[in-house]
């Protein structure tokens, strides 16, 4: 500090002054408090939009029981989110301070002195009726109406919807705002000049945020705990459920780390976007995944996210217990005693087919229960037993994902479970561990873009990372 005020001496009076000037209004700046932080925080919640800071009760078919012996609480501190916005829009204050000059039409228009009034339409309420409540008149009825956006829009008011209204001092309408969605309104105003109605659309823009969890003891609850949305959880597990069986392998210590996209309107929080890169590593193997112009998620050597083959045939939030790889078979109560991989979950869970084929077997019999049996090709087969119910015949062609039935507890079991085998040229293999084909590289006129975009995103990941690891 003292050899800044020594610096500051030497300095010609004009700078001084100048410096002292700027650190004046800088701190002006600073001071000032921040609207943008208020509306972000408002309005998800508001809005049925999941806060990404509160922990949500998950709903019990969304959420893996915890094994009761494992009392972990999943907010160890290491797991915290990490949500700074990434470099390219850290500055969301200038854009709010450039909002104030977008629509100099309707500030002019909204004279100070008149006053709003928030009249919410009720169920049976027709615009006249609002419009009654308000004080209007039917001629105003007539009048706002022979405008044809107002007159398109109005017209079908529902219970719940918010119209602003402004009178003049003697009791005339003149303004009338309608939020018809979060970021177009309408606008009705009257001049001297007779009724003018408008339709302003809020600028959505698109910010980057960065979450990462190390897993405790569930995966659900790592995600709710890093500020994830359900629907985000779940569409990381999509990305990464070619190569990972999130119903069965995931372990203590596993890793996962993601930037994903948020929109905002004028600085108000809309709601979540893609998710444009993720990393997930599982038993020590890194999986990694960006997201490309064309939707579609690669590895970030350019190699699809999409294989001929998901790992589990059952979603990770229906399964009972995650971590528990010594989990007893239900029906030899003996260690994978047998030929498949055997799911626990509710009876009536979705069963997937694993990848694309056509059903050689639905059918019933006393040991199988209700299964189905599935050719992909020369190659591969899967099968499915005790199945509830059977949603699929024999010789139907099935696609990667379909629900071909039910997990029950049908056939020669001592409880529900989905009894799953992999046969790879006619003998059983460990669908979690098994290599299969590698799958499809990014078109070769992609690669070179790809390319650019994954060191991007990926350096991006890793810069996340460490910054969280320097903070912690
Ligand atoms: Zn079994």
């Amino acid at each position: 500090m003292g050899k800044v005020i020594t610096l500051f001496k030497l300095l010609p009076k004009l700078h001084q002054m100048l410096l002292c000037g700027l650190v004046f209004v800088t701190l002006i700046i600073i001071l000032m408090p921040s609207d943008d932080a208020q509306a972000s925080k408002q309005t998800p919640s508001a809005s049925g939009e999941y806060d990404v800071n509160t922990r949500y009760e998950v709903p019990l078919a969304f959420r893996s029981p915890t094994p009761p012996s494992a009392s972990l609480s999943e907010s160890s501190p290491s797991q915290r989110t990490h949500r700074e916005p990434l470099s390219q829009n850290r500055e969301p204050s200038k854009q709010a301070l450039t909002q104030a000059t977008d629509k100099p039409e309707i500030q002019a228009a909204a004279a100070p002195k008149l006053k709003e009034k928030h009249f919410q339409v009720k169920s049976g309420d027709t615009l006249a009726a609002l419009f009654e409540r308000a004080g209007l008149t039917a001629k105003d009825v007539y009048d706002v109406t022979q405008l044809p956006k107002a007159k398109k829009n109005l017209l079908k008011i529902m219970p719940g919807d918010d119209l602003v209204i402004a009178k003049t001092e003697d009791g005339k309408l003149a303004k009338l705002t309608y939020h018809l969605d979060k970021i177009t309104t309408l606008i009705v105003t009257h001049t001297d000049s007779g009724y003018h109605e408008q339709i302003v659309t809020k600028k959505v823009e698109a910010r980057t945020k960065f979450a990462s969890a190390t897993i405790q003891n569930n995966f659900w609850n790592a995600g709710v705990n890093a500020g994830l949305t359900p629907n985000q959880i779940m569409q990381l597990a999509t990305i990464f459920g070619w190569d990972i069986d999130f119903a069965l392998d995931l372990r203590k210590g596993d890793q996962f780390a993601m930037i994903f996209e948020e929109e905002y309107a004028d600085g108000e929080f809309l709601k979540n976007g893609n998710i444009l890169a993720a990393e997930f590593t599982n038993q020590g193997d890194r999986y990694t995944a960006v997201r490309y112009k064309d939707g579609n998620y690669y590895s970030e050597e350019g190699r699809s996210m999409r294989k001929a083959f998901l790992r589990s045939p059952v979603d990770f939030k229906y399964v009972s217990s995650s971590f528990n790889p010594r989990r007893l078979h239900p029906v030899t109560g003996q260690v994978k005693a047998h030929r498949g991989v055997d799911y626990v979950a509710a009876v009536g869970t979705p069963i997937k087919a694993a990848g694309n084929g056509r059903v050689i077997k639905s059918s019933y019999n006393k040991y199988n229960g209700n299964y189905v049996f599935i050719k992909h090709n020369d190659t591969y087969t899967t099968k499915y037993l005790h199945l509830t119910k059977r949603k699929v015949k024999t010789g139907q062609s099935v696609k990667q994902g379909q629900i071909i039935g039910t997990l029950g507890s049908t056939g020669r079991v001592t409880g529900p479970h989905l009894h799953y085998e992999f046969i790879v040229n006619g003998v059983h293999r460990n669908p979690r561990t098994i290599k299969l084909p590698k799958s499809e590289p990014i078109a070769k006129k992609e690669k070179a873009q790809f390319a650019t975009l994954s060191k991007t995103m990926m350096a991006e990941l890793e810069h996340n990372k460490q910054v969280q690891l320097a903070a912690q």
